[in-house]
């Protein structure tokens, strides 16, 4: 099993739909095939929502990152 970091969570498992390290309702389909995974950043946002971390476990991409 591979795995990957978020953050300081190093333990997010690629390609597994399950991932343990996720939050809540990720991993999340990625439209390139693999796995959108998020972790906490550790920080809230001005409404004190927690502020999350994702990154693709196939092409690297964040969920915030418009394509080109
Ligand atoms: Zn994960
Ligand atoms: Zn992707």
């Amino acid at each position: 099993m591979k795995v990957f970091a978020i953050g300081d969570e190093i333990n997010h498992h690629v390609g597994d739909a399950q991932c343990p390290e996720c939050w809540e309702e990720y991993p999340e389909p990625c439209p390139c095939g693999g796995l959108m995974h998020a972790g906490s950043s550790g920080e809230e946002d001005a409404d004190g929502n927690v502020m999350l971390v994702t990154l693709c476990d196939r092409c690297g991409r964040s969920e915030d990152t418009e394509p080109e």
